[in-house]
């Protein structure tokens, strides 16, 4: 730390992303990254002439991209926003819709950035435990009388809070905006879309970075009725109005409108959850139901950060955490299917030597 950083930033504990190693191939499943390649049109899209067209700034109301979501989801384009990420879209609404008087709840576990951003920007957070089971306490949200911020389906469980539940907390905040991070949405679970007609507090998050293979593209976009997203807007151009650069702003147009490689890879991807998901179950772990990219899952008889270690030794990268509320479980990206079958290869073996069961 140098002797300039501002004080109120000298505690900030930065969020902490996933391993990113270099040094070794590994089976990558700590970042829910989805396992295939975009869709062949993001290739096509991305040409010389395009990469030419660098020295040109890119389109600051992101219009084509903007465009290319709303027709998907059958909203207008003024009903969406797009950001360098989801992060970025998060970060923006924080600072659009919550400050040092207007504080923001959040459940206590839940993805790990909301409480960081909430520092940044000197936003209290408001932090409610899960149930013992890791669902959501639906009253207490619905009662907030507070900005809201939820995942759903929620991360790092995968559990899905029903739709009527998340019209609960909309409706029980009509003074507030909810935020719904539906980052994994398209894994499972049901989307609150349908709600906007009803609600001008609803803003509802979603990424490129899992279900449309663009992690490394940084895209996220939000979609909510006009009002918002003007206020979000206004957020944005007073601090980066050329978020989306212009090849990743190519790549979301032909991601977004291949919808067909999109359900392919997710059907997949869903497959692929519900048999290693199974095949954990079988062998003694227990999973929350996820509906999302990855699997919560609680190893027999070997503590969660020995299972990490053993797979990482191995070859094989999952997500583990010390946070108390965490440290009895791992993350499991789902990937590909060789991928997986190299998981459980691996996990028996782990069990066998330590003659598990
Ligand atoms: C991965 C993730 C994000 C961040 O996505 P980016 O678009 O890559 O910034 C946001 N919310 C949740 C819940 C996530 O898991």
């Amino acid at each position: 730390m140098s002797d300039f950083l501002v004080p109120a930033l000298q505690g900030l504990a930065p969020y902490i992303p996933g391993e990113q190693p270099r040094n070794r191939d590994y089976v990558k499943l700590n970042t829910n990254e989805n396992p295939y390649p975009p869709s062949p049109r993001v290739l096509e899209a991305l040409n010389r002439e395009e990469v030419g067209r660098l020295n040109l700034y890119s389109d600051p109301t992101a219009l084509p991209l903007r465009r290319a979501i709303a027709e998907v989801y059958g909203v207008k384009p003024d009903n969406v926003f797009c950001g360098n990420g989801s992060d970025e879209v998060l970060g923006f609404s924080f600072l659009a819709f919550a400050d040092e008087k207007h504080p923001v709840t959040i459940p206590e576990v839940s993805y790990g950035f909301y409480q960081v951003v909430a520092r940044l920007f000197r936003v209290p957070p408001r932090v409610i435990p899960l149930n013992e089971d890791f669902t959501l306490p639906v009253g207490r949200f619905a009662e907030a009388g507070s900005t809201v911020v939820f995942a759903n389906p929620n991360a790092p469980t995968g559990i899905v809070l029903p739709l009527e539940d998340v019209e609960r907390i909309v409706k029980g905040n009509p003074e507030h905006v909810v935020l719904v991070d539906e980052a994994y949405v398209d894994f499972g679970g049901e989307s609150a879309l349908g709600l906007l007609d009803r609600y001008p507090n609803l803003l509802i998050v979603r990424t490129f970075s899992k279900s449309r293979s663009l992690a490394g593209a940084r895209l996220g976009y939000a979609i909510a009725n006009t009002p918002v997203i003007a206020d979000l807007e206004r957020v944005r151009n007073s601090f980066h109005p050329y978020n989306i650069n212009r090849l990743s702003m190519l790549a979301g147009v032909e991601a977004m409108r291949d919808v067909r490689y999109f359900a392919e890879c997710t059907q997949k991807i869903v497959s692929q959850r519900e048999e290693t998901s199974k095949e954990l179950s079988a062998l003694g772990f227990t999973l929350t139901q996820s509906a999302a990219n990855f699997l919560f899952a609680a190893p027999p008889a070997l503590t969660a950060r020995e299972y990490y270690a053993a797979l990482k030794a191995r070859g094989v990268l999952v997500r583990c955490w010390d946070d108390p509320k965490l440290k009895e479980h791992v993350r499991i990206s789902i990937g590909t299917r060789e991928q997986m079958r190299r998981l459980m290869l691996e996990t028996r073996a782990i069990l066998n030597e330590r003659k598990i069961p």
